[in-house]
């Protein structure tokens, strides 16, 4: 491809509305063009990039047992309506009424569709399992679009869905799945750290997620120091809390409960300033609600935060919202922010009190009477730490000091590019995805789904490298392999030494630009750096007079360059073609 008849519109201006800088450089680079907020064009660049990632997972999905296939963007909303998540997924879809009045949705992903062709189509367990993939656009209204193609509101999704007759088939595909994700990855040279995600409001058995660790991420990853362990702040566990051997007798000691006034003071600082008191020495009292309204109360440390994650499957009474006001006031008796703990296990259907809580002496919480709190409440004394509605577990966030198997918990923010997913039945029972079993037996399949979000893929690559001047592709999605720069275009010997070296290593299947404009070299060497092409070979009027030209990594610094001459440029050039594939084929990473 020679530049001059390409399109690569480089600006030098940072977009105003651009915050992080795979954003900044995709438009900088001319990979992109805003439509509108959260669409984007992808330009003659950026689309061969994107190609690229693409063709990756394509290939690596193909060779781990998947079947590709193309379903429709164009949804009917009645079979959203078969598995509830018309109304879940309700403010995220982009639907519409046709003429006939049906309402249809634009896919934001695709379990109800490929499932009612699983219902069809699969009728014996001899045809089990099947693994049914597709790489397409996907629609999702985001409340915040943002980060360019990071947080779009379309993006290509590869959406794979797996069927098996039993659980064992499912755990081999999802392993299978696993490995072709660290594949996918470690080829498109984006660093990534697997990740166990929550699955319980998606009914599934296990999840893992493939994070790229960004400072921009929305997602906070939990690492052990030793890295053997990593977990999304959902899902993230803590060890149980030091258990003080005098505490029983420390308990004893303590007076009897003391209530205090504190008149409009609601909020843990709030009544930590007033009561001269820290935070680790209070006990906040949430209070929760499912949709039949039965109630939970939740206690937590004053310094800790509760986890709903984590609260939901120990309350064991499905999906659950903070209660409103009136609950709140009906079950503690008092105004917004006075709840404690003490009585509620005879109020309420569940009352879960988190690790660090029952290891504490005493401390100060709601007095369940407006404007009031109580000191010296002593769990175990002055409300249950066990009994039919009481659980102790462990309810709350991770946090900086904590510890995991003895290893202390790391923290940084991270992007998630993939997940894998154990769906177990939810979708299959409801749409009737159902097969024989080999005794005859009517059996509902069981499923798991594996999503990677393709145009992430390319954010995260360039979060991964860039510096000031633009980014650093990874070869395998870099939009051209080698860009060969023609200093001085307009004289004849340099331009002819730069286009033989570029048919050379077209003829070779080197996937290369040729700088062909006739343009200041400075702006030349600017674009070049800006659009990140790995392998530059420069080819300027000194070096022709001598019939060398130089090459160099856009990694590397120009003291790194090398001068070879005309003649061997092109398989110099094929050699660091190879050996940068060669750089990313790591080992890839086991997944249990
Ligand atoms: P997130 O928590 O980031 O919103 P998600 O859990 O909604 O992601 P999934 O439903 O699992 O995402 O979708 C599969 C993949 O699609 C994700 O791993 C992600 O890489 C990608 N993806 C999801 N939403 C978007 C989006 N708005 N823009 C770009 N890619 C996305
Ligand atoms: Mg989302």
């Amino acid at each position: 491809m020679k530049w001059s008849a390409f399109l690569i519109p480089t600006v030098k201006e940072v977009p105003a509305d651009a915050e992080i800088p795979s954003h900044q450089l995709m438009i900088r680079s001319g990979m992109i063009r805003k439509l509108a907020s959260g669409t984007y064009t992808y330009m003659p660049l950026g689309w061969r990039s994107l190609r690229k990632a693409m063709e990756i997972v394509r290939q690596e999905m193909d060779a781990h047992g998947g079947l590709e296939v193309s379903m429709p963007i164009l949804q009917p909303m009645e079979l959203w309506s078969q598995t509830g998540r018309d109304v879940a997924f309700e403010e995220i879809m982009c639907s519409f009424k046709d003429r006939h009045g049906r309402m249809n949705v634009l896919a934001p992903t695709a379990e109800e569709v490929v499932t009612s062709i699983a219902a069809g189509e699969v009728n014996s367990y001899k045809q089990l399992p099947i693994n049914l993939y597709q790489i397409g656009s996907k629609f999702r209204d985001e409340f915040r679009p943002r980060f360019g193609v990071l947080r779009s509101r379309e993006f290509l999704m590869k959406d794979a869905y797996s069927f098996h007759a039993t659980l064992e088939s499912l755990d081999e595909t999802y392993r299978l799945m696993s490995k072709a994700y660290c594949r996918i990855f470690d080829r498109c040279g984006v660093d990534y750290v697997v990740v166990e995600a929550d699955s319980g409001a998606m009914g599934g058995s296990g999840s893992q997620e493939f994070m790229v660790t960004c400072s921009a991420g929305e997602d906070v990853i939990v690492r052990t120091a030793d890295g053997s362990y990593g977990a999304n702040l959902e899902k993230a566990p803590v060890d149980l809390p030091d258990v003080d051997k005098e505490l029983e007798t420390k308990r004893i000691g303590v007076g009897a409960m003391e209530e205090v006034s504190t008149p409009n003071v609601g909020t843990i600082e709030d009544v930590c300033a007033f009561l001269k008191t820290k935070p680790a020495e209070m006990m906040k009292t949430l209070i929760y609600a499912n949709a039949d309204g039965a109630v939970v109360v939740a206690v937590v440390r004053g310094d800790h935060e509760l986890n709903e994650f984590k609260l939901t499957p120990i309350a064991g009474l499905g999906e659950l919202e903070l209660a409103d006001e009136a609950t709140i006031v009906k079950v503690s008796g008092a105004k917004v922010g006075f709840a404690g703990p003490m009585g509620m296990a005879e109020k309420v259907n569940k009352v879960v009190i988190d690790h660090a809580v029952a290891a504490m002496v005493s401390g100060v919480t709601g007095a369940n009477k407006s404007d009031a709190h109580v000191k010296n409440v002593v769990p175990g004394r002055d409300f249950a730490l066990s009994g039919d509605k009481v659980v102790v577990a462990d309810i709350r966030n991770a946090m900086e000091g904590d510890t995991y198997k003895g290893q202390a918990l790391q923290f940084s923010r991270g992007i998630e590019v993939g997940h894998v997913f154990k769906l177990g039945t939810k979708y299959s029972a409801k749409l009737g995805a159902k097969f024989l079993d080999e005794n005859g037996a009517e059996q509902v399949c069981i499923m798991g789904c594996y999503g990677i979000g393709v145009n992430r893929i390319l954010a995260a690559a360039i979060e991964g490298g860039y510096d000031e001047n633009g980014i650093v592709w990874p070869i395998s999605i870099a939009p051209f392999e080698v860009l060969v720069t023609s200093v001085n275009q307009d004289d004849d010997a340099v331009a002819g030494a730069a286009e033989k070296i570029y048919e050379q290593l077209r003829a070779a299947g080197v996937d290369v630009l040729l700088d062909d404009r006739v343009m200041r070299g400075g702006v030349k060497f600017k674009d070049a750096d800006l659009i990140g092409v790995p392998i530059r070979i420069t080819v300027g009027k000194r070096g022709v007079d001598n019939g060398e030209v130089e090459i160099k990594l856009r990694r590397d610094d120009r003291d790194k360059s090398e001068n070879v001459t005309i003649d061997k440029a092109a398989d110099r050039a094929r050699e660091l073609v190879t050996m940068l594939y060669g750089e990313l084929g790591r080992e890839s990473r086991r997944i249990d």
